[in-house]
């Protein structure tokens, strides 16, 4: 996840007083353990077409009981996981969820619940606020045609935005998650109107990525000119947001380019603060899956995170979660854990390597087979990248590779 806000506030206090923020540069404030994001359940009231889940309206066999998750907690807690976001599927679907959640609130986990928000009415949301969830992330992939015909449900988009209303006005933390696609381009800068008019303070941006349906989707992938152009439209609208001291917060996810296009912005507008501002991202340090974010999914399978459910690390029912974490007999584990990860391709000869590290495998490896070659999701050109040199390895080009999902397969 790539935090723009905090970086434009750091941004904002240094224009107005002359200095970085001092307290910001001394480290990267990185928790003891990993953001677990935690997938309770893989039946979904809907079936979206870019679910890395596949999920829909049935029940799984096998899934994770009361017993096991409270097991999982107890050694999450014990190996410092600071975060826990609850998800699906939609999670709301889960009997015990409140029970799990509340759970999680005792124990002092950071509480987030990821969810469509159809299911939330006011006796919901009144349980969600009772309980006291530290973030709701609520999914909205366009004005209403297009979210509707995203998630396959008329009405969909009411549904969600009800929620979302319902939610505020109760106090809860509540922000819109948006996955880009060229399908759904033009919706963002009115959704973005619609975040404001509607006074929700989070804003949560994701590339599409290929897992799930995302991956079947590909060939519908936004163009790279239309993902800088989006990038450009939120860096500016988060610049003003830290400027006029709103408190509104942008983030995106599943592209780590992010980091040396954020940078690229700030040499153009304020290049005093470039090199300061580079430290910092060097600092963020890029890809986090498999460090500093986890994932576990409906049958406690763990993967490096939720990208990666063709790739099984083992099951907490055979292994404690701290146990497989840090069991780097997994290649693939092995690698992402590395410093630096053994990335190749222009990736590799990148000069902005450092702050991305590489920026997402799965995208490389869906595409390649091979999970260290270059991400064919970058939208930096050579030059940007410190390759206008001719030493460029050709781009790939996307046809993509369906790759076997290993041992622990999920249930149909
Ligand atoms: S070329 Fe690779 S390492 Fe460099 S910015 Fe792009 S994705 Fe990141």
């Amino acid at each position: 996840m790539f935090r723009i806000s905090q970086f434009m506030r750091e941004l904002a206090q240094a224009e107005e007083t002359g200095q970085w923020p001092v307290a910001s540069r001394r480290g990267t404030g990185k928790p003891p353990g990993p953001v677990v994001i935690w997938n309770l359940i893989r039946r979904c009231n809907l079936t979206c077409k870019h679910c890395y889940a596949l999920s829909a309206d049935h029940d799984y066999a096998g899934e994770l009981n009361w017993r096991e998750v409270v097991e999982v907690m107890d050694d999450l807690k014990a190996f410092r996981v600071p975060v826990l976001i609850l998800s699906g599927g939609e999670p709301l679907m889960r009997p015990d969820i409140f029970d799990i959640a509340q759970r999680s609130k005792l124990m002092g986990f950071y509480t987030g619940l990821s969810t469509n928000g159809t299911l939330i009415d006011r006796e919901m949301a009144d349980r969600i606020a009772d309980l006291g969830f530290d973030y709701v992330g609520i999914s909205l992939d366009g004005l209403r045609e297009t979210h509707d015909k995203f998630r396959r449900l008329d009405g969909a988009f009411d549904r969600s935005l009800a929620a979302v209303r319902l939610l505020r006005d109760r106090g809860v933390k509540v922000g819109l998650r948006y996955t880009m696609t060229s399908l759904n381009a033009h919706d963002f800068a009115p959704l973005l109107q619609l975040m404001r008019r509607e006074h929700v303070n989070k804003f949560y941006f994701s590339h599409l990525n290929y897992a799930g349906r995302g991956n079947i989707h590909r060939g519908k992938d936004a163009q790279f000119q239309s993902t800088r152009e989006a990038l450009d439209r939120l860096y500016d609208r988060a610049w003003m947001a830290a400027w006029e001291g709103l408190d509104e917060e942008y983030v995106t996810g599943n592209n780590d380019a992010d980091g040396p296009y954020l940078l690229r912005w700030v040499q153009r507008r304020f290049p005093h603060w470039a090199a300061t501002l580079r430290e910092r991202l060097v600092a963020w340090g890029g890809n986090a899956s498999g460090v500093n974010v986890a994932n576990i999914d409906n049958l406690g399978v763990v993967h490096p995170d939720t990208m990666w459910w063709h790739h099984s690390l083992g099951s907490v029912r055979e292994r404690p979660f701290s146990q497989i974490w840090t069991d780097t007999s997994d290649p693939l584990m092995a690698g992402l854990k590395a410093h630096p990860r053994p990335v190749q391709g222009r990736c590799g000869q990148c000069r902005h390597f450092d702050i991305c590290g590489g920026n997402t495998r799965t995208r490389a490896q869906q595409l390649t087979g091979n999970p260290w070659a270059e991400d064919p999701g970058c939208y930096l050109s050579d030059e940007e990248i410190g390759l206008a040199g001719g030493l460029t390895p050709v781009r790939q080009s996307s046809s993509p590779i369906f790759i076997k999902e290993v041992p622990y397969a999920h249930a149909a």
